[in-house]
C-alpha cells in the first residue's frame, strides 16, 4: 500500500501540495510492537516529502511528542500538525521549530487545544473542520463550521474575527504554497 501511494505521489507531484496525513497513531494502536512498526513507514513518507520538496501534514494521536522527535530529526520542509492535541510542551516545540498546527472547529472544548492556540503564534495556526464528530454544534460537523472555529480563536486570543480569518487564510495559502 505504502509503495503504491509513494509511486503515485512521485508520478503526480506537480499536482500535489503536501504529503499527508502521515504520522503515529497511539490512540487506535495500543500494542507497543505495532506502535513501533509505524515508525519506518512514517520515516519513509518524511523522506518522500524531503525528496519532492513538499511540506508534511501530520496525523498524530496520543503520540505528538514522539512524532515531533522524529520530525525534528528528519523533516526538511514545512510541518503541519493537524487537529493538534499535544501538550503545551509540544506546542512550544512546534512554535520553536516554526511548524504549523490546525485547530478543529470545536477546539475551544479542549483545554489542551486552547493552550496550544495561546502558545503557537497566530501566524502558524490554520483552521480546519476535520471529522464529522468534531462538531461545535449538535449536528454532524461540516466545513461551514470553520467560521465557528474562527470565532472561538478570535475570542481566545482577544482579536477580531476578521483579523483571525485574514491571518489564518494567509497561513493556509503560504503553507500549501497556493
Ligand atoms: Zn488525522
Amino acid at each position: 500500500m505504502a509503495k503504491e501511494i509513494i509511486a503515485l505521489t512521485q508520478e503526480y507531484t506537480e499536482n500535489i501540495v503536501a504529503v499527508g496525513e502521515v504520522g503515529l497513531d497511539y490512540h487506535w494502536v495500543k500494542d507497543s510492537v505495532k506502535r513501533k512498526a509505524q515508525e519506518p513507514i512514517f520515516l519513509r513518507f518524511i523522506e518522500l516529502a524531503n525528496e519532492l520538496n513538499l511540506p508534511l501534514v501530520i496525523h498524530s494521536r496520543k503520540a505528538e511528542a514522539e512524532a515531533a522527535a522524529i520530525l525534528e530529526k528528519h523533516a526538511a520542509h514545512g510541518v503541519l500538525m493537524h487537529c493538534f492535541d499535544g501538550s503545551t510542551d509540544v506546542a512550544k516545540r512546534v512554535a520553536d521549530n516554526g511548524w504549523h498546527i490546525t485547530l478543529p472547529a470545536n477546539f475551544s472544548r479542549y483545554r489542551t487545544r486552547v493552550s496550544a492556540a495561546r502558545t503557537v503564534p497566530l501566524e502558524h495556526i490554520l483552521l480546519e473542520t476535520d471529522g464529522p464528530y468534531l462538531s461545535p454544534t449538535e449536528s454532524r460537523n461540516e466545513p461551514a463550521n470553520l467560521t465557528i472555529g474562527c470565532q472561538s480563536l478570535a475570542e481566545v486570543l482577544d482579536l477580531t474575527m476578521e483579523h483571525v480569518a485574514e491571518v489564518t487564510t494567509q497561513n493556509a495559502l503560504g503553507f500549501y504554497r497556493l
